[in-house]
């Protein structure tokens, strides 16, 4: 052994990562099923050690000292909520004040020979970049989730995968990559974008070698159609697709390719939460590592089972930089407890239903870019793509549209009609739209460069 140094494999213990947090298939077979007590008890447990971790760590210990909570006071799962939550304002003070990587990380680089690490960042295109330092049990426990999330998706040890994410500074592909390896057994082709694989050879490769999955946005997927039909395939019958991306039209992709359609959720410094099983009604929290709170957007206090408000996310799994009571601004709600109709008593939230921090209140209403964008594409002749810009006219706010459509443009102007008039009918307010060809917004959305599209810009100013 070289002196000092303690390489990945003494770094994790696998065997203790495969009893604490199973890896599909056995999880879906074991702790997927195990009753509300035994659930809670183990959260309750991990809980109070990750308190005592976060505890030593400057940007959680001064918080929770200035609010009056310490870790002694978790005797059980509600105690929870006597603890500060905190945003991504939180961390941007906190990297500001101690640049360049803030004081809410549990290690730093400087540990690196003792304590094997990754960092990846989030935020890079808007403001500083903020880094989250993952330990190599943070990774490869983290990969677990997301392997569960992916064999819920369909894809199968030895199936072969198409990572087609970028390979950046951003999470996205390296936890793709690592799930499907270290976890899944997958054969993992690592073509990225389109920048970087041709978007044909993209579709050779998926043919030549069988692949069951191209995971990629569903706008980057609808691409990855067409350009097998132009090369005279059938993207159903020739690609073996067999599991489809949580990003996209639902529908849309289900019968382009022939598969089913299941929704996850999980974010850059966690790792993936929580997703759908058969029933399609609701997505399963992986329960053994997070805690998921529902919270008023505005207020931060707790909010009724079926409310839509922020998701609150304390996970329980890691031993480097702490995730604990983060209001990441990503709306949804949670299920009552109860067993759901494939056996799980796991508690469920509804599916992403939009950002927090882009909420637009229009004239006493509140509005979120995605829910307005949802609604405007379920009009006749629009394609799922839209982007939401909110602006400030004559001392008033304004919520405008753009739609896409691929019909003739001499229907644009009934489409435009019909997009404002359902606008005006769901959310009583006037919103208007415009209606361009597919591609023009590519540019506002970003959606090949970007890992998640972007729908909203807002023009407002302070
Ligand atoms: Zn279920």
């Amino acid at each position: 052994m070289a002196q000092g140094i303690r390489r990945p494999h003494e770094a994790i213990d696998f065997a203790a990562i495969e009893r604490m947090y199973p890896p599909p298939p056995e999880y879906f077979e074991t702790a997927y099923f195990e009753d509300r007590e035994t659930i809670e008890r183990k959260q309750l447990a991990r809980l109070i050690d990750r308190a005592w971790r976060a505890y030593e760590i400057p940007f959680h210990r001064n918080r929770w000292d200035a609010a009056g909570f310490h870790p002694s006071h978790l005797k059980t799962l509600d105690d929870l909520w006597k603890c500060p939550s905190y945003t991504v304002d939180d961390i941007r003070i906190s990297i500001d004040n101690n640049p360049p990587y803030g004081d809410y990380q549990g290690v730093t680089p400087a540990l690196a020979t003792r304590e094997p690490m990754r960092v990846y960042m989030s935020g890079g295109t808007t403001g500083k970049s903020r880094p989250t330092f993952y330990t190599a049990w943070d990774r490869m426990a983290g990969a677990v989730f997301t392997a569960r999330a992916l064999y819920q998706l369909g894809i199968r040890p030895g199936d072969v995968v198409l990572n087609s994410w970028a390979y950046s500074t951003h999470n996205g592909a390296m936890c793709f990559d690592e799930a499907l390896y270290s976890w899944l057994n997958c054969v993992v082709l690592t073509t990225s974008t389109g920048n970087v694989t041709s978007t044909e050879k993209q579709v050779e490769l998926a043919i030549q070698y069988g692949a069951t999955a191209i995971l990629t946005t569903g706008d980057y997927l609808f691409r990855i159609a067409e350009v097998a039909r132009s090369l005279g395939y059938d993207p159903e019958k020739d690609l073996k697709i067999r599991a489809l991306p949580n990003i996209g039209d639902a529908d849309l992709l289900s019968s382009t390719f022939g598969a089913p359609y299941y929704r996850s959720y999980g974010f850059h410094e966690v790792q993936w939460v929580a997703s759908e099983c058969e029933m399609h009604d609701g997505l399963h929290i992986y329960e053994d590592g997070f805690i998921v709170q529902v919270v008023d957007v505005e207020t931060g206090e707790p909010l009724p089972d079926g409310s839509l408000g922020s998701l609150c996310v304390t996970e329980l799994y890691k031993t480097g930089t702490a995730q604990f009571r983060y209001n990441i601004l990503d709306l949804s709600y949670l299920y009552p407890k109860g067993q759901c109709g494939c056996g799980s008593w796991l508690r469920k939230i509804g599916p992403f239903a939009g950002r927090g921090d882009n909420m637009v209140k229009l004239r006493g209403v509140n509005l979120w870019p995605e829910g307005v964008g949802e609604v405007a594409c379920s009009v006749s002749g629009t394609l799922p793509d839209y982007f939401v810009t909110a602006s400030r006219v004559n001392n008033r706010d304004e919520l405008s549209i753009i739609v896409v459509s691929g019909r003739d443009s001499s229907q644009f102007a009934d489409i435009q009609a019909e997009v404002e008039r359902v606008l005006h009918g769901r959310f009583g307010l006037k919103i208007s739209a415009s209606v361009v060809r597919p591609g023009e917004i590519d540019h506002l959305t970003e959606f090949l460069t970007s890992p998640k599209p972007k729908r909203f810009k807002d023009e407002r100013g302070g």
